[in-house]
């Protein structure tokens, strides 16, 4: 779907050139001439990005933007402030009724294009970061507010230190500034930093150039730019682009617009990072165990399958060891379940520690344990169980003031070519089950028919 754009203005010929503009762009434009008709549709529709308009006779746009942002329904949405002087009273003003960015009329395209496009992708985190919080709008906005109070680490880029005050000046309040005339040093300091900001114009070094080394960096890739130009140089700004900034900010630089600009990028930034850091600790969850922290049974599946894989391409052996406690039923009924835990979580970690780092270890069930041995023919995994085996149940396992024995059983089976997991599991499992039966506390091997 594509983003939806309210425009307000009362008069029809500005609505009309924003929307046939806009429109060309194969956005979906709404329009409202008043500010009680913008916040009608904001409330009722899906809106992605609000033009307004600031001087409307009855409701002015500040009016009506400080209300948006009050609502917990449409606080979210942003907003592009339209004015029509070139005064920063109004860009003050705007800023106090937290419009998202300026706009002045006659609107230029470059311009009315940057801004949208910027805050459409601003937009687009939002809504994810709403839709994983998997709350209300309403009830995340204290989680994305303290994603946008946050200090950014903020790099200025120019080779004129005065300018680079200048810029400082706006922004030192609720970030941390640093300033770098050499790009050399710059790329190393921008590892750090949540955004960067490049003069483009300076005589010293080439911003464009700059600007391409840090998006061909991993390190620096996903590192928001926000690059100043000049107004008549305006292909530069369309290469600027092209390597992949994220803004662009006019000379001669108007504060409220730099901390507009700033402010939107940050945002962004965190938003992302956030979104980020969840679909992580997500992921993590679903293939990990709770109780023991070690994978689980989805893990083992999923890390097996390029085991089976290489052993079909370069015929690399691999082999699956099924550990299982002994008795451990027992340990639940004579000391309870809650002993029976710790018991589960310290077998776990003497697992993870006597494996080796290329081993798949997983809890498969409940006092179950698979391990999957890379590059291990049957005999050398039987070794291994083995020892395993005899450093587990080699010392008592302490769970407050008791010393508990735990011992473990083992079945080994080498994977052959064509092999399902089924199959292998079977036979290890077949094993295991004669560990258990001629005394437990040992380790037995599949037996390997040899065919016909
Ligand atoms: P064997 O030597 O034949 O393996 O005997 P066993 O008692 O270990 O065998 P069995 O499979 O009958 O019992 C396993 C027990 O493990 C039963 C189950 O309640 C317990 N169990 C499974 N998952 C958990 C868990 O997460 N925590 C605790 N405390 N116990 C668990
Ligand atoms: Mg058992
Ligand atoms: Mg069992």
């Amino acid at each position: 779907m594509s983003a939806r754009i309210l425009v307000v203005d009362d008069l029809a010929p500005n609505l009309h050139f924003l929307e046939v503009k806009l429109a060309a762009h194969y956005y979906d434009v709404l329009t409202a001439t008043s500010g009680v008709e913008a916040l009608e549709i904001a409330d009722n529709q899906i809106v992605d990005l609000i033009l307004l308009d600031a001087m409307m006779p009855g409701m002015s746009g500040f009016e009506v933007c400080k209300r948006l942002k009050s609502n917990p329904q449409t606080w979210h949405i942003p907003v592009v402030m339209v004015t029509a002087l070139e005064e920063s009273r109004d860009r003050i003003r705007g800023l106090e009724a937290g419009a998202d960015d300026f706009i002045t009329k006659p609107i230029d395209d470059f311009n009315l294009m940057a801004r949208v496009k910027s805050l459409l992708r601003l937009k687009m985190v939002t809504d994810q970061l709403l839709s994983h919080t998997g709350n209300t709008i309403e009830r995340s906005k204290p989680v994305l507010d303290e994603l946008s109070q946050r200090a950014g680490n903020i790099l200025i880029v120019d080779d004129n230190e005065r300018k680079m005050e200048f810029l400082a000046k706006s922004l030192k309040a609720n970030n941390n500034i640093a300033m770098e005339t050499d790009p050399v040093v710059a790329l190393k300091k921008a590892i750090r930093a949540d955004l960067t900001i490049v003069s483009l114009i300076s005589e010293k070094f080439d911003g464009l150039r700059f600007c391409a080394r840090l998006r061909s960096e991993a390190r620096t890739r996903d590192l928001p730019i926000l690059a100043i130009g000049q107004v008549d140089d305006e292909a530069r700004l369309v290469r600027a682009y092209d390597i992949g900034i994220n803004d662009t900010l006019m000379r001669p630089i108007e504060a409220q617009e730099l901390v507009a600009r700033v402010s939107t990028q940050l945002k962004r930034k965190f938003y992302a990072d956030n979104l980020k850091e969840n679909f992580n600790e997500s992921l993590e969850m679903v293939v990990t165990d709770p109780l023991t922290g070690i994978g689980n049974r989805r893990y083992m599946d999923r890390s097996i399958a390029p085991l089976f894989a290489q052993l079909s391409d370069t015929g690399s052996p691999f082999s699956l060891v099924v550990f299982d406690v002994d008795k451990f039923k027992r340990v639940n009924d004579m000391l309870g379940h809650d002993v029976g835990d710790k018991v589960l979580q310290e077998v776990a970690a003497r697992l993870a520690t006597n494996v080796r780092s290329i081993d798949v270890l997983s809890r498969y069930g409940g006092e179950e344990f698979i391990v999957a041995m890379p590059d291990t023919k049957q005999e050398d995994a039987m070794m291994a169980a083995d020892r395993i085996r005899a450093l587990l149940g080699g010392s008592t396992i302490k769970v407050g003031r008791k010393a508990i024995n735990v011992t473990i059983s083992a079945g080994v089976a080498e994977v052959f070519d064509g092999d399902h997991f089924r199959d292998v599991f079977k036979r290890a499992d077949d094993a295991l089950y004669r560990a258990k039966q001629n005394g437990r506390d040992r380790v037995e091997a599949a037996i390997i028919k040899k065919a016909a």
